[in-house]
């Protein structure tokens, strides 16, 4: 009886404290870049010639500016709009989206892109229209509270802003805020959209906590690896093999190769580090060999241990510790020898390694 009168009360404080967060990113996205791309993109449709004014104003918009974009790119997007929003022209628009998109290809990406969003404008502007971003950013920063230690809120952390154009599919980091492409948003449920922008606030969150000082290479690519590995958990977990597919087959198969590799590349990294110590760093700066195996920014690597730690059920450990790669290598390591207890076959890392990243840390 008692908690049947208090629920309306927890409901309401729960409704107000939403609203009052969602309020606090009112001023922290804006639509206009996209929004600027559908105007435009319906005068091509009706057979009007754009004018420079007009592109000006669009790279001008706070999505587009932060890019800084040469000419040459913005020649990029200006062509593949005028390809994609003109009727006469939609039979070269679908035979270029059947193309298939290598690595080294981007600008085919950007057309295929842009070319698919304008097959769905009324669908972009409903969804621009109807769709709370500041909400979206309240319950992103509500959710990676759950990867992060109570300290890390401590004083304040700024948050990255949200600004969604139309670009290539993915969403990227810039100048403190993500840019996020519109035709990538269409295609993904409310919460994958906020589960990205959890990813990218643990970005945040952990880079205002990080506080080792060290340039060491090792020490930087495990930071790597934890940094993007963990925030990863957020969005990727479930389907890391998801996370290239918008770039074609071939860029999500070397992806994939990656993470199969993971076990391998630690091993590499360990026997690197043997050479390092034997010879050291003829070139200075960072250290050549390893910076080679650092791919996809460390994504592959970085999910592969994060996963396993996770698996393990030291997750609560590593979030406690979630702003230094030495703990978190270490906790790799444990969770791999739990796993081999039974029947596992992980590739744990060496003690010379580890005492490496923890001298490195001190
Ligand atoms: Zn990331």
């Amino acid at each position: 009886m008692k908690q049947a009168k208090a629920l309306p009360l927890f409901l309401a404080a729960f409704v107000l404290s939403v609203t009052a967060s969602a309020q606090s990113f009112a001023d922290k996205f804006t639509i206009e870049s996209a929004e600027t791309v559908l105007n435009i993109g319906e005068r091509i449709e009706r057979g009007e010639v754009i004018g420079e004014a007009d592109w000006d104003s669009l790279f001008a918009t706070k999505g587009y500016s932060i890019y800084n974009m040469r000419d040459s790119q913005r020649e990029k997007i200006k062509d593949a709009m005028i390809l994609a929003f003109n009727p006469a022209r939609r039979a070269e628009a679908d035979s270029i989206c059947q193309l298939r998109p290598k690595v080294d290809t981007p600008a085919l990406v950007l057309c295929q892109n842009l070319c698919r969003l304008a097959k769905r404008t009324q669908e972009a502007r409903h969804f621009l229209g109807s769709t709370d971003f500041a909400r979206l950013l309240a319950k992103a920063d509500s959710m990676v509270q759950n990867f992060i230690p109570r300290r890390a809120t401590k004083g304040t952390v700024a948050l990255n802003d949200l600004h969604l154009i139309c670009f290539i599919p993915d969403a990227t980091v810039r100048d403190k805020a993500v840019q996020m492409d519109l035709n990538l948003a269409l295609n993904m449920s409310e919460d994958e959209i906020v589960r990205l922008l959890a990813h990218e606030f643990f970005h945040n969150y952990r880079d205002a906590a990080y506080n080792i000082d060290s340039r060491d290479t090792f020490l930087k690519v495990f930071s790597h690896f934890q940094n993007e590995g963990m925030a990863d958990l957020i969005d990727k977990n479930e389907q890391p093999e998801k996370l290239y597919v918008a770039f074609g087959e071939d860029y999500a198969r070397l992806f994939l190769h990656e993470l199969a590799d993971a076990p391998q590349t630690l091993l590499q990294i360990d026997s690197l580090l043997t050479a390092y110590k034997a010879e050291g760093n003829a070139n200075g700066g960072e250290y050549g060999p390893l910076v080679e195996l650092f791919v996809f920014n460390g994504h592959p690597v970085g999910i592969y241990m994060a996963r396993l730690i996770r698996e393990q059920g030291l997750l609560g450990k590593l979030i406690a510790q979630f702003d230094n790669p030495y703990r978190f290598a270490l906790i790799y390591n444990e969770a791999a020898k739990r796993k081999n207890r039974h029947g596992g076959h992980e590739y744990t890392l060496s003690q010379a390694l580890l005492q490496h990243l923890k001298q490195c840390s001190q």
